[in-house]
């Protein structure tokens, strides 16, 4: 293989990167710029800084359809592949959120766990199964109509809950990505989730079943689904407190 086809292989695999990437942000589309020979160029660039390990940045930029989901690829872009904290070295993938970019609503969770560490994906394992079924059975959207997240990106060893200082490095871009989608409603998963958003000690048993805020955005919390699954007969609460964040959605479409 000539070093020409070499790059041309590199360049293709990083585009295919790099729509996946935008795919899981909720990105389904790529406007096609009358600067093509710029693109060329400049994806040429990169695969060369690339070598060098100057820079990794996408060859090819997908346009973005809204300032939310440009939002979202810049806060994702700035987190990088982060080093922020502790939980960087135990992690296999960055788990940094996926849905459509313009959400009316977001879940947030806590942090990824085995399966979503393996696939980079929220809310994938048996307790993300749970969150699927409350979501498309339930509620009767599909996980593209919503936006999922979770407090910490990168899974906690043995699953445990986040640390302080963990979360307090984490923060900065859940708080950017909800300043991105601007969602009507939010849901706070469990007691992690919701005590990060609030910033209150108070239980989520306590919490949980009426409205708060996050900024001027009303903040639902709920128990995480993990939880549902080693206590299954709390689910109906699940259940109400579900069917009040419909009742608000509905409200808030007019
Ligand atoms: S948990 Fe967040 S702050 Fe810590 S390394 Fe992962 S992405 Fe960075």
């Amino acid at each position: 293989m000539n070093e020409l086809e070499h790059d041309y292989l590199e360049i293709v695999s990083q585009v295919r990167a790099h729509l996946e990437y935008k795919k899981a942000l909720g990105i389904d589309f790529v406007e096609v710029a009358p600067v093509a020979r710029v693109q060329k160029q400049a994806a040429i660039s990169t695969v060369s800084e690339t070598r060098t390990g100057v820079s990794t940045a996408p060859a090819v930029t997908a346009s973005a359809p809204s300032a939310s989901s440009g939002g979202l690829a810049a806060v994702r872009d700035e987190l990088g592949e982060c080093t922020r904290c502790k939980l960087n070295s135990g992690r296999n993938t960055i788990v940094f959120g996926e849905g459509n970019a313009n959400a009316a609503l977001v879940f947030v969770g806590e942090g990824p766990g085995q399966e979503e560490d393996q696939q980079g994906r929220p809310f994938v394992g048996a307790a993300g199964q749970l969150l699927t079924d409350i979501i498309v059975k339930g509620m009767k959207l599909g996980r593209e109509d919503v936006y999922i997240c979770n407090i910490v990106k990168c899974r906690p060893p043995n699953n445990r809950k986040p640390e302080s200082d963990e979360v307090k490095a984490c923060e900065p871009f859940l708080i950017k990505q909800l300043q991105a989608i601007r969602p009507k409603v939010i849901v706070g998963l469990g007691n992690v989730a919701v005590q990060t958003l609030l910033k209150t000690k108070e239980g989520i048993t306590s919490l949980r079943g009426r409205w708060h805020q996050y900024e001027d955005i009303p903040l639902m919390p709920t128990f995480h689904p993990a939880y549902l699954l080693r206590t299954p007969g709390d689910k109906r609460l699940v259940w109400d407190d579900i069917k009040k964040v419909l009742a608000e959605l509905e409200k808030r479409r007019g």
